[in-house]
């Protein structure tokens, strides 16, 4: 099976890429696909933003398509950054960037009150069709970043029942207790039930 994977963010892909070794769903680069209008996030939640990237990358080339939303619910932020969690230092802005704005609005938040979740939300439009599937891991933000693996708020993320972040755990690990595993694990089931 063939889909388009709406994203660019190469840490997204290789995830996604890992976790459907072996399954027979092949997946198409959008740099595969020649020009495409711009894929807008301008949503209000990861559901409509997943669906907007698919939806526009569905009408462009007919071909059947899967986009991921995903980002990071600190509970003291009232879920910040959110939707907002790829630009939340400002448009350009890098994971460093992100990661520090995060680290100064915690500066005096104390341990107990750092919580926070990974959430991912995929869409999967088959012949004009949308499924959506979710997928979410709890953890804590630490005070400094620690560990080189991953991507995005990695090094600041110590997901329940570890005392390493993301980025010191390794892919291993994450891809088989992240939001996307999670996430993708239904989509997984979905696209290979008979
Ligand atoms: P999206 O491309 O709009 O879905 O952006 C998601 C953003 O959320 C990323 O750029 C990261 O900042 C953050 N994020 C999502 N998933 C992860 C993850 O697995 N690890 C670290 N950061 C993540």
């Amino acid at each position: 099976m063939k889909l388009i994977l709406a994203t660019s963010n190469n840490g997204k892909i290789r995830e996604i890429n890992d976790l459907f070794s072996k399954t027979g769903v092949d997946f198409i680069s959008l740099r595969d696909c020649g020009e495409l209008p711009p894929l807008v996030e301008d949503g209000n939640t990861f559901k409509e933003n997943a669906f907007k990237k698919a939806i526009t990358v569905f009408k462009a080339t007919g071909i059947n398509v899967v986009s991921e939303d995903s980002g990071l619910e600190v509970f003291a932020l009232n879920g910040a950054p959110g939707i907002f969690s790829a630009r939340f230092a400002g448009e350009g802005a890098g994971d460093r960037e992100n990661n520090e704005k995060l680290l100064n609005m915690l500066k005096k938040v104390p341990e107990e009150e750092r919580g926070a979740r990974f959430v991912s939300l995929f869409c999967l439009i088959i012949d004009g069709h949308a499924s959506y599937f979710e997928g979410d891991v709890k953890g804590r933000i630490i005070h400094s970043p620690a560990g080189q693996s991953g991507f995005g708020y990695d090094p600041l993320f110590v997901p329940e029942g570890y005392d390493k972040t993301f980025a010191q755990l390794g892919g291993e690990i994450k891809n088989r207790i992240s939001h996307r595993a999670v996430a993708l694990d239904k989509l997984k089931k979905f696209l290979l039930s008979p």
